[in-house]
């Protein structure tokens, strides 16, 4: 993990960058001027926020409103960071708070709204403070044919002449007149660093399966793509090294690649992905930093991902040249269990920790998704798309169900039986299977013993596992394998919502010939 990295996760919380983020955060810090272009939602203020921290001295913040201004104030504070914001809003002690900070010495963010700009004192204010940095943020402001004109903005260039620091400027709004415009108003028309990206990746191809038999699947994946080099990401240590073996038991060239081998071996690794034409490595996580090979065709995750970050950072390896690149991830409810129950077991506190648990919804959400795959990936970064014809649900549509009363009779096996027992033991009450522990738990007496009869296990299983990634139901962190209902889940079981889930697509166990990872 890079000192930055480390950072990110002790300070916010993020366990890894967004799209876009590491490279801008990198210029800001280098003391560059920047400009990025991200789409809303994708990020940017940790872009200034974080390099502000690593830096000396005070960054000021340019930002049209008020009310945002308050929120990252309050929001930084929150994790213990030093800022303060001057605007229109404040009362006078919160005044008073940020000159003292600024007298001290101790203040990193000073946000400010632009028409602050003029009033007399700014100036020296922002000498006495240290200023090293300006960020502004909706750059786009100091367009005078935008929309969002401000002509105040007009003054940030000569801010940054007279103090004569870098300037980092940020907007959603891309065209090329706006980049212009901001270009030769904030930056005196010498060219900053510039970052314009959009999220998407056409050229990857999105699918997710049920995990089923995860060695089969990643064999199958890989023998259809034979002699192409891949990276096959899973969860554990363990995992990699036989699931590497397997793999080189089937003829392909493989290795195992993960942090607990010495550093020589990682190099071996790393080299020989480099130069041979079709090697898989089979990795963890820390394989991947510094990886800068244009030609991985494809991706496997033979585990779910930790976030959705994680998953586009991992994909996002294959096809950098450009052309078509395959990727597939499995995932199943042990991949959902062990992701909740490493979010429970964190030190983080509890705000962070149901920040965590959402953050994971959102992955799960895309796991289970009923439409194309690539526009919840992209809205999750903030990016509206169309249709993409190139994931598996635009290939083949999802069978989607009323789901209703099947979720309704789960809960309710749930609570009678006091959100005690796991997944197996449910399915049995529910298709009327008394073995000797629901006899013995008198569990064949319930009403709902039996309710479920008319679907098959392997169809109960699929809708246990969907309501896991729904979060309506969470494996209990005290009782291993118990599940209990969540509050998301109460309206359905009052008969207040409804609710639509995936008919599975994998065909069960029983009916492949059975290789065990
Ligand atoms: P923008 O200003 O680009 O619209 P924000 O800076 O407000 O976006 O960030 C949008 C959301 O993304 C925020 O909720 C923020 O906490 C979250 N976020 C930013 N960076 C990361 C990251 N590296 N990992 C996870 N979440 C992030
Ligand atoms: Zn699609």
């Amino acid at each position: 993990m890079t000192d930055l990295t480390a950072r990110l996760s002790r300070v916010f919380g993020f366990s890894s960058f967004r799209p876009g983020q590491q490279e801008i955060v990198q210029s800001v810090l280098d003391g560059q001027n920047t400009l990025a272009i991200m789409p809303t939602g994708g990020g940017k203020s940790l872009c200034f926020q974080l390099p502000a921290l690593c830096r000396e001295g005070t960054t000021v913040v340019i930002s049209p409103l008020i009310a945002l201004m308050r929120d990252q104030v309050r929001g930084l504070q929150e994790l213990g960071v030093p800022a303060g914001a001057l605007t229109s809003g404040n009362t006078d002690e919160e005044t008073e708070d940020v000159f003292r900070a600024v007298d001290d010495g101790t203040l990193k963010l000073l946000y400010m709204a632009p028409e602050r700009l003029a009033a007399s004192g700014t100036l020296s204010l922002l000498r006495r403070a240290n200023c090293t940095l300006i960020a502004v943020d909706e750059a786009h402001c100091v367009s005078q044919w935008g929309h969002d004109f401000r002509p105040d903005y007009l003054r940030i260039g000569d801010l940054r002449r007279m103090l004569d620091v870098p300037l980092a400027a940020f907007t959603a709004t891309a065209d090329a007149e706006t980049r212009d415009e901001i270009v030769s108003r904030l930056f005196d028309g010498m060219a900053p660093a510039t970052f314009l990206r959009g999220f998407d990746r056409p050229n990857i191809r999105l699918a997710f399966r049920v995990k089923d038999s995860p060695r089969r699947q990643i064999s199958e994946f890989a023998a259809a793509r034979r002699g192409q080099s891949g990276i096959v990401y899973c969860a554990t240590r363990a995992r990699t090294e036989t699931l590497a073996q397997a793999l080189s038991a089937e003829g392909h060239n493989s290795r195992a690649y993960h942090g607990g081998m010495d550093s020589i071996e990682r190099r071996v690794v790393e080299q020989a992905f480099q130069v041979e034409d079709g090697l898989i490595v089979v990795a963890t996580v820390a394989f991947g930093m510094g990886i800068d090979k244009p030609d991985i065709r494809w991706v496997a995750h033979a585990d779910l991902p930790k976030s959705i970050e994680g998953y586009y950072q991992e994909i996002g390896r294959a096809g950098r040249d450009g052309a078509p690149a395959d990727t597939l991830t499995l995932y199943g409810p042990d991949d959902i269990r062990l992701r909740r129950s490493q979010v429970d077991e964190g030190l983080a506190p509890p705000e962070r920790k149901s920040a965590d648990h959402a953050r994971l919804n959102s992955l799960l959400g895309l796991a289970e998704a009923t439409s194309c795959r690539r526009q919840v990936l992209l809205s999750y970064f903030g990016e509206e798309s169309q249709p993409c014809g190139n994931c598996d649900l635009c290939t083949l549509p999802a069978k989607i169900f009323n789901a209703t009363q099947p979720v309704r009779k789960a809960l309710s096996a749930i609570l009678r039986t006091g959100e005690y027992f796991g997944t197996g033991h449910l399915i049995d009450i529910l298709t009327g299977n008394a073995t000797a522990k629901v006899r013995e738990r008198g569990h064949d007496q319930l009403p709902t013993f039996a309710v479920g009869r008319d679907m098959g296990k392997a169809a109960w299983q699929a809708v246990f596992r969907q309501m896991m990634g729904r979060d309506l139901v969470r494996p209990d962190p005290e009782r291993f394998g118990a599940l209990r209902m969540t509050d998301a889940a109460r309206p359905i079981l009052r008969g207040e919502a409804e609710i639509m889930l995936r008919e599975d697509t994998i065909k069960s166990a029983r009916d492949r010939p059975t290789v065990k990872a």
